[in-house]
């Protein structure tokens, strides 16, 4: 790997990301709640649900990168505003994607966890302005990037002084149409040999297609990701982005039931 000094392993500790009372890297961390936040009641119910099923942070889109500039393109602050409020009533620490530098500062105090999205992963000047921010950073993998690629990404951010970078695998593009995207699981092996930072996977962009979830999942366990974030709405049926990659709240608590108990066997044998 080509340039990376702050990022590789070098035979070093590996890095845990405290977000709040969870650290990212120790034991097992799972994200869950809707792509996008579309009103309070919709992201307020989600988020007792999914804590209630053993989710430890929240995730939601106030600002979303569609493919389409004539797509909804989120709440903004008003969206952010409601996961603050599911915050209070949940205790769940938000993780949100910010889109442009600009909004960097002020997302700030909204966000525990600052989402850097597939499309913006090579966005140089919003990677260097997260890499000044208080916030731990969730640098999601191009969809087109090698992994050399990803981790000059985390260079980026870690190279501005900002230690706390979570990488996140959510799948590649490949000439296969049924999934949306490709599952790259090597990724998360290749990752522990070269870095320190904690890796977490994204079954939902990955596969675009919710009935494959609980495999994708389990796999990314088994190949050593430090977590998941898997997108889950109280009204899945009429979600406006991203509905058929999406769980229900009870699909999402069958499938903590498995990933605790798969965690839990391979923590027996470790
Ligand atoms: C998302 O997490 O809602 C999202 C847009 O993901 P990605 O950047 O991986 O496509
Ligand atoms: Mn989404």
């Amino acid at each position: 790997m080509t340039n990376l000094k702050l990022a590789t392993l070098n035979g070093g500790e590996r890095t845990v990301v405290p977000v709040d009372s969870l650290r990212v890297g120790e034991g097992l961390t799972m994200i869950a709640g809707p792509c996008t936040v579309e009103s309070e009641e919709q992201t307020i119910e989600t988020a007792i649900a999914v804590k209630k099923a053993g989710a430890q942070a929240l995730r939601g889109g106030a600002f979303k990168p569609r493919s389409s500039p004539y797509a909804f393109q989120g709440l903004g602050l008003k969206g952010l505003q409601i996961l603050k409020k599911a915050k209070e009533e949940t205790g769940l620490p938000i993780v949100t994607e910010v889109i442009d530098s600009r909004d960097v500062f002020w997302v700030s105090e909204y966000a525990d966890v600052l989402q850097i999205g597939a499309r913006n992963m090579q966005n140089f000047s919003l990677l260097k302005e997260v890499g000044r921010s208080e916030r731990p950073v969730l640098l999601k993998r191009g969809m087109n990037s090698t992994i050399e690629e990803w981790l000059n990404c985390a260079e980026y951010i870690l190279s501005e002084g900002n230690p706390h970078v979570i990488l996140c695998e959510r799948g590649i593009r490949t000439f296969e149409k049924y999934t949306r995207n490709t599952l790259d699981l090597s990724s998360v092996p290749a990752i522990k040999e070269l870095s320190h930072l904690p890796i977490i996977v994204d079954p939902s962009h990955a596969s675009g297609r919710a009935s494959l979830i609980p495999s994708l999942s389990l796999a990314a366990l088994a190949a050593g990701a430090d977590g998941l974030i898997v997108e889950v709405d109280i009204n899945r049926d009429e979600a406006l982005c991203d509905r058929d990659q999406t769980l229900t709240p009870s699909e999402f608590a069958h499938l903590m039931e498995k990933v605790r108990a798969l965690h839990q066997f391979m923590a027996s044998r470790q």
